[in-house]
């Protein structure tokens, strides 16, 4: 399956994406219930996707506003240098231990809003990216139980602002910029989404391919992060994993080539759907309150 959340006359609403049609199944949702959360139900959740689905308007997917699939997460993870052509580009040699950073959860952002140049730098980068939507808890999960835990996918892009990223060891100033987590356009359960070791993965600045990689060039595959994670700390109902990136990433060109204002980034995991932002300018006006 794939469920989106759309925005209707009043409110969010979550729909199931059946072909170029979208589904309004918020009659499953109980409530205030999002798609992860009707997942959680299992069995029972599939049942009253399908039971709404039967009965439920239905509108055009181009018609429809499609909004981030999911509440803000608990944590949003993201995994560095995770492809060794990506590691080697970065003039790195392949990591033999998993470097893991966070980025703000308040950075989630819906797969078609633009997406902000920080008032503060112009070296924005895209990374096109496998996500993994967890839809259990786990803690020490084995990587042959990770399948366990994972309510989905979605196509992801982890804009970086490279120079804040790389003033400091620690990466998270510049990897949490607010818009700078772009998920969608849907979860894919897993049954939909094939097999996750081998998955194209692209993206495109405007006409330019920058990015054309594969799922099956991580170092460290999906159970093996989740392994490695979850001996550490608990993943939780909505929390987001960033998978890595392929090589292709505008800070490895010389000169390099970041995003500018006006360019149109579109990144797409194959079975997954694309996501795309228009990047926009962002003020440095002071906001209180
Ligand atoms: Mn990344």
């Amino acid at each position: 399956m794939r469920l989106c959340v759309f925005e209707a006359t009043d409110g969010p609403r979550s729909g199931l994406v059946l072909g170029d049609e979208v589904v309004d199944i918020s009659a499953a949702a109980d409530g205030s219930q999002w798609p992860v959360d009707i997942l959680a139900r299992g069995p029972a959740g599939v049942e009253a996707i399908e039971k709404a689905a039967r009965s439920a308007p239905r509108i055009s997917l181009n018609a429809a506003r499609l909004k981030a699939p999911l509440r803000r997460p608990g944590k949003i993870l993201g995994i560095g240098l995770n492809y060794r052509d990506h590691a080697r580009e970065t003039g790195r040699e392949p990591p033999t231990t998993q470097m893991w950073f966070n980025k703000q959860t308040s950075a989630l952002h819906g797969p078609f809003d633009p997406v902000l140049m920080p008032a503060v730098s112009t070296a924005l980068d895209y990374e096109v990216e496998l996500v993994v939507v967890i839809g259990k808890y786990g803690r020490h999960v084995p990587r042959g139980r990770a399948h366990e835990i994972i309510a989905g996918y979605m196509t992801g892009c982890d804009y970086s602002v490279r120079d804040w990223q790389r003033a400091t060891p620690t990466m998270i100033m510049g990897k949490g910029f607010d818009t700078h987590a772009p998920v969608g356009p849907w979860i894919t359960t897993p049954d939909e989404a094939g097999e996750v070791s081998n998955m194209s993965l692209k993206c495109w600045v405007n006409d330019d391919l920058r990015q054309d990689g594969n799922t099956g060039e991580m170092i460290f595959d999906v159970p093996a992060q989740i392994e490695h994670l979850t001996k550490a700390f608990a993943l939780e109902p909505g929390d987001l994993i960033f998978t890595g990136t392929p090589a292709g990433v505008g800070a490895a060109f010389t000169p390099p080539k970041f995003v500018k204002v006006g360019d149109r980034v579109r990144v797409e995991v194959e079975r997954l759907g694309a996501i795309e932002a228009v990047i926009t300018q962002e003020t440095s006006q002071t906001r209180i309150g």
